[in-house]
C-alpha cells in the first residue's frame, strides 16, 4: 500500500518550526523606494496615541515565508492531492480551464465601477450564467449575489418573508427536516423565524403525514434538501409542495446537492419556490481553505417581485442592471456577487453543455453505487435505498473489533486521502458519508475502497490514527476549549 508521504517530493521536512522561531532581526520581505514626498510627524499625526513598542512580528525574507508556507501545504490533503469523499460537500476537481478563463486579464483588471458600456461582456456572461441557471432548475427567476448556500438560504427565506409581508401575514414558522443541513434552521432563524423540525421516516424519506402534522396558518414555509443528505429522491415531494402550496406555504429546497440532479429533474417542476446552488460545489467554483463561495438562487412566479437588486437585463444585446423594483428585498451582496465565481461556473456550463451536465450526474450517481456495492460488506448502511450522489454508512458491526467513525476517518489521512464527514446527517448514529464525485477514475475507488479495507482488516484498532503524518491526531476537546492563539517569546 502506498503512503501519501512518499509523494511529499524530494524535500524531506519532518518537522516545521513557528515563523516565529524562525524570526531573525532584520530580515524583511519587502522593499520600499526612497521618499519622494516630504516626510510629516505621525505621533503629530496621531496626537501621541501610537503604540509604545514595536509590534512583535516575525521579520523574515520572501522566499523563507514563502517555503514557510509551501512545506506546510504539504501536510494537508487537497483535491490537487487525491480523492476527498467529503459527503454533502461535492469536493471535485476544478477544471484548470476555468482558472485559466478567470485570471485573464480581461477580467481581472475590471472595475466593479467601470462604466456600463465597457462592460458589456461581462452583464453579458452574467446574464447567460443567470438564463442557464433558470433552465437547469425550471424556475422564472435568478440571483447571482449570494456568496454562500447558507447565504442563499438566508436571501430566500428574506424572500418568503416579503411574499407573506405583502400579502399582510406575518408567518413566523419555518418547518425543517431532521436530514436538513445544520445551515437550514440556522439561516431561518437569522432571518427571525421559528423553526419545527419533522422526523424522516425509518425507510428515510419525509412523509406526508409528518408535515401534515406540523402545518398550520403560522407556517411561512418549508426547507427540503432533495436529494436529501442521506443521498436519496425525496419520493414524497409533488405531495409536500401540494400540501404546503394549499396552505399558501411556500417549498425551498436546498439545492447543494444539485450534482445528484443536473439534466435528470427540475426543482421547478416539483413545485419549487426557491432553492440555492453552491457553484463552489455542482459548478467547479474552488471551495474548502475558506474560499469565496458562490450561493446564486432561483425563484418561482411568486418571488419574482422580490428578488434582490440591481438585476441583469438583456435588451436586444444591450445589457444594462436594472434597480427600480419596489418589492425587492434590496442588496444582500456588495456589487454584484462573487464574479470570479461566475466566471468559472459560466465555463464549466459552456463547456459541458446539456448532455455534459446530464453526464455529469449520471456519473456522479454511478460512482456513488459502485462505492456502495465495493463497501457494503465491511460498513453498516442503516438505511438502505435508491442512493444518488452519496451514501451513509456507519460503524455498527465495528465496534467489537474496536474501530469507530472517528477512527477510520482518521486512518484513512495515512492513505493520503481526506477523511469523509463524519457524525452527519445527525439522524444516523455515528454516520460515515462518502460522496466520490464524478471526477474520480475507477482506479481511485478502487483506490480508496482498497485503502479502506487495508485499514479494517490488517489495521490495528488500539492505535492513535493517524499515525504516519507530521502531526498526530489531537486531542479534540483541549483544542476547542483550551485555545493558546499567543505566542511567548523568549526574552
Ligand atoms: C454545503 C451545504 C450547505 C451550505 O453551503 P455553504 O456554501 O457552505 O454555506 C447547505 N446545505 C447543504 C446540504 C450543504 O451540503
Amino acid at each position: 500500500m502506498e503512503f501519501l508521504n512518499k509523494n511529499t517530493g524530494n524535500t524531506v521536512v519532518l518537522e516545521e518550526d513557528l515563523l516565529f522561531e524562525r524570526s531573525h532581526t532584520g530580515a524583511c520581505g519587502i522593499g520600499l523606494p526612497k521618499l519622494d514626498v516630504p516626510a510629516i510627524n505621525i505621533q503629530k499625526l496621531f496626537q501621541n496615541n501610537l503604540r509604545k513598542n514595536k509590534a512583535r512580528l516575525p521579520e523574515l525574507s520572501e522566499p523563507e515565508v514563502v517555503r514557510h508556507f509551501t512545506r506546510l501545504s504539504t501536510w494537508n490533503c487537497a483535491i490537487d492531492l487525491g480523492i476527498y469523499p467529503l459527503g454533502s460537500c461535492t469536493m471535485k476537481h476544478n477544471p484548470r480551464l476555468n482558472e485559466e478563463v478567470a485570471r485573464s486579464s480581461e477580467i481581472c483588471e475590471l472595475h466593479p465601477y467601470d462604466p456600463l458600456e465597457w462592460s458589456q461582456a461581462h452583464l453579458q456572461i452574467m446574464y447567460e450564467l443567470q438564463e442557464d441557471l433558470k433552465n437547469i432548475t425550471g424556475m422564472p427567476g435568478v440571483s447571482l449575489q449570494p456568496s454562500a448556500g447558507a447565504q442563499g438560504e438566508f436571501t430566500g427565506l428574506l424572500l418568503i418573508s416579503a411574499y407573506h409581508r405583502n400579502k399582510g401575514k406575518n408567518r413566523k414558522t419555518i418547518i425543517t427536516a431532521d436530514t436538513s443541513h445544520g445551515t437550514n434552521p440556522a439561516s431561518a432563524a437569522l432571518a427571525g423565524f421559528n423553526i419545527v423540525q419533522v422526523a424522516t421516516g425509518s425507510d428515510g424519506y419525509v412523509t406526508l403525514d409528518s408535515v401534515k402534522a406540523v402545518l398550520n396558518d403560522d407556517v411561512a414555509g418549508m426547507m427540503l434538501t432533495n436529494p436529501n443528505t442521506l443521498g436519496f429522491f425525496e419520493k414524497n415531494i409533488l405531495q409536500i409542495a401540494k400540501l404546503l402550496h394549499d396552505n399558501d406555504s411556500l417549498l425551498y429546497i436546498d439545492g447543494a446537492n444539485m450534482n445528484a440532479v443536473l439534466g435528470l429533474s427540475r426543482p421547478g417542476d416539483y413545485g419549487a419556490d426557491v432553492i440555492q446552488f453552491n457553484l463552489h460545489k455542482t459548478f467547479t467554483t474552488p471551495h474548502g481553505g475558506g474560499g469565496p463561495g458562490s450561493g446564486p438562487i432561483a425563484v418561482s412566479e411568486k418571488l419574482l417581485p422580490y428578488l434582490p437588486i440591481p438585476r441583469v437585463e438583456n435588451s436586444n444585446g444591450n445589457y444594462s442592471l436594472n434597480y427600480s423594483f419596489s418589492k425587492s428585498i434590496g442588496r444582500v451582496k456588495a456589487f454584484y456577487g462573487n464574479y470570479g465565481m461566475f466566471i468559472r461556473a459560466w465555463c464549466y456550463i459552456k463547456a459541458l453543455g446539456d448532455t455534459g451536465l446530464r453526464q455529469v450526474s449520471e456519473n456522479a450517481i454511478l460512482n456513488a453505487n459502485y462505492i456502495k456495492s465495493q463497501l457494503k460488506d465491511v460498513l453498516h448502511i442503516p438505511v438502505d435505498g435508491n442512493h444518488l450522489h452519496e451514501v451513509v454508512f456507519n460503524d455498527k458491526n465495528l465496534k467489537d473489533k474496536g474501530w469507530d467513525t472517528s477512527k477510520i476517518a482518521k486512518a484513512l489521512i495515512d492513505y493520503g486521502i481526506h477523511p469523509p464527514t463524519v457524525y452527519f446527517p445527525l439522524c444516523v448514529k455515528n454516520a460515515l458519508m462518502i460522496e466520490p464525485t464524478e471526477t474520480e477514475s475507477k482506479s481511485e475507488l478502487d483506490r480508496f475502497v482498497a485503502s479502506l479495507k487495508e485499514i479494517l482488516s490488517n489495521g490495528d484498532s488500539s492505535v492513535i490514527y493517524p499515525k504516519r503524518v507530521f502531526r498526530e491526531k489531537v486531542d479534540e476537546t483541549k483544542a476547542a476549549r483550551e485555545l493558546k492563539l499567543t505566542y511567548k517569546f523568549k526574552d
